[in-house]
């Protein structure tokens, strides 16, 4: 099996996702949509990943539709899961435990026909608390990735930032441990600014000065208008840049659909087809685009249209 970078230099990498909104369809994982009730305790999460422990042959179900559909890279369902947000949901004391079984769940589906890749998140203390708490962010952050590491990820995706400063301290963190780090932001409100103020392009040329193999962005937009994300660090920096898009439309005057009124229960309204997900596919290569996948509201038939917009016949037997 090649490594992640062998990987980028022979073509497109086809990752996988999305994962918890996803579950949250087939009832395993909570919402929050009873928002009076998040971070109260136990079972009161917000998207939290406790269903690698507690029930660990869903998720596995998840994984082995995403090797089906073509996906080279399985992401161990770690995201959200920093002790501090795993506080928030009652589950802080099992971090190890969760991380630890998340990774071994992706590893056994993956064998060797894809890479395991740790996802690790923002905190959500930065939103919070402010930017004075970005050194226990920071803490939080290092302690999942020694984690990660610990259980034996091939690489790290850090995904869904908000704040460029808190990539930053995740990006120091992933090269602490040694592991290569695919390094995406989310865009919101606008796809102009994140939420500390700097452009696509700015976070483009400081998540690769930071020694992130591929940049880009994840979440909250759908293929077509994250495309000018993807263009504006297109220009900023060389190294291959990552793409997740979500498959929900978003509209003019907001362009993140978890600040859409339809988030979280009612994105069916707002789901767009596989088909835009097939001529993303299609423009991967010409756009620069080395790592390729799918974020919320996506499951295995649009990592399946993406695989037919690179070209790439789908599996024949089923995983
Ligand atoms: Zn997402």
């Amino acid at each position: 099996m090649k490594n992640l970078i062998e990987l980028l230099q022979a073509g497109v990498v086809l990752g996988d996702g999305g994962y918890l909104i996803e579950l949250e369809r087939r009832g395993h994982v909570d919402s929050g949509s009873g928002r009076e009730k998040v971070g109260t305790g136990r079972g009161s999460g917000q998207f939290t990943p406790e269903i690698a422990i507690e029930n660990p042959e869903a998720l596995r179900e998840l994984h082995r539709e995403f090797v089906h559909a073509g996906s080279q890279v399985l992401q161990a369902l770690t995201f959200f899961g920093t002790r501090e947000k795993l506080n928030r949901s009652g589950y802080g004391s099992d971090t190890e435990r969760i991380n630890a079984a998340a990774v071994k769940l992706a590893r056994e589906v993956a064998g060797d026909r894809a890479l395991v890749a740790g996802s690790v998140s923002r905190t959500q203390l930065i939103e919070r608390e402010g930017m004075e708490s970005l050194g226990k962010a920071s803490d939080h952050i290092g302690e999942q990735i020694r984690l990660l590491k610990d259980a034996g990820v091939d690489f790290l995706i850090l995904e869904t930032f908000f704040h460029l400063a808190e990539m930053r301290v995740a990006l120091e963190a992933a090269a602490r441990a040694g592991l290569p780090a695919v390094a995406t932001m989310s865009f919101r409100p606008l796809v102009d600014r994140c939420s500390d103020g700097h452009t696509p392009a700015e976070c483009a040329r400081v998540m690769a000065d930071l020694g992130a193999v591929a940049v880009g962005a994840n979440c909250e937009q759908d293929p077509q208008r994250m495309l000018a994300v993807l263009r504006e660090m297109r220009g900023a920096t060389r190294i291959p840049l990552a793409a997740q898009p979500a498959a929900f439309r978003t509209t003019e005057i907001c362009h993140s659909f978890t600040r859409l009124p339809a988030f979280p229960d009612d994105l069916e309204t707002i789901q767009i087809s596989r088909r835009h997900f097939v001529e993303f596919g299609g423009m991967a290569q010409t756009e620069g685009i080395g790592y390729l996948g799918g974020c919320c509201g996506c499951n295995a038939a649009y990592i399946r249209a993406l695989a037919t917009g690179l070209g790439r016949p789908a599996h024949s037997k089923p995983v």
